[in-house]
């Protein structure tokens, strides 16, 4: 499997990972990952009446909700919206972009070559897709041409991801890429000096790595991203035992 990925000899699971892994908060950041777009707590959604209205939703009204969403432009040129699926109740929560072209045409994310690194790496650290992982997007709707969300689609799209995250109640989220780490985070900071640390999402632990279509170009940072898989198994592990690292 790790052959497969591309990783050997540099992927290896190990019970523990060296004591600066995924800490190369110098690496310089990745020119190919995407703009910023920041989501401040203030201005979340342009209405709070809506943001409550979705707030109330359990998952089969939830669905619903983002299976008719109008509410940005890019309901558009959808074929259709792309949830998030996986285990209701995980324990991990991976969040990517949105959605590209596979996920826009079969209606479940990560499904292109960039999900089956994801499957991968997730195998790697002995986790499967539905299995105590739920696997949800920033933004439901693909973007034309694949670019970045622009600003006023992540801001209509947030609490829905908001909602998933607040039925799902995991544990530990990891933030896939620029665009997941920036909004989840409201930060500017690049992939790199957020990486190896533990973050919050409102609460939830969050750690943040590169997402899996950077790696398919980028093989050098595959070794970086397995540091950070890594990490996210030893925070797991620590927590179970009630000793988790200190968050930022
Ligand atoms: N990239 C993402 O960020 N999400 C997907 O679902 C597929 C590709």
């Amino acid at each position: 499997m790790l052959e497969e990925m591309g990783l050997t000899p540099v992927w290896r699971l190990r019970e523990r990972a060296p004591a600066d892994g995924g800490g190369e908060a110098s690496e310089a950041p990745a020119a190919s990952e995407g703009a910023r777009i920041t989501i401040h707590e203030s201005r979340v959604t342009g209405s709070s009446d809506r943001r409550s209205e979705i707030m109330s939703l359990d998952w089969g009204p939830l669905k619903a909700r983002v299976a008719s969403c109008t509410d940005c432009p890019l309901h558009a040129k959808r074929n259709q919206t792309v949830f998030g699926i996986g285990d209701e109740n995980a324990d991990w929560l991976f969040v990517g972009e949105g959605p590209g072209a596979d996920e826009d045409a079969q209606g479940e994310p990560f499904v292109g070559q960039a999900g089956k690194l994801l499957d991968n790496m997730l195998a790697a650290i002995q986790l499967k897709r539905g299995q105590d992982v739920y696997i949800a997007n920033l933004i439901k709707c693909r973007p034309p041409g694949n670019r970045n969300p622009e600003p006023h689609e992540a801001l209509q799209c947030e609490p829905y991801l908001h909602r998933q995250i607040e039925l799902i109640r995991p544990k530990l989220i990891l933030a896939l890429g620029k665009v997941a780490a920036a909004n989840l985070l409201a930060s500017d900071a690049s992939v790199a000096s957020m990486r190896g640390r533990i973050h919050q999402y409102r609460g939830i632990p969050l750690i943040v790595t590169y997402h899996p279509a950077y790696l398919l170009r980028s093989l050098a940072d595959k070794a970086k991203a397995w540091a950070d898989l890594c990490f996210a198994v030893r925070f797991m592990k620590d927590l179970q035992g009630g000793k988790a690292a200190p968050t930022s």
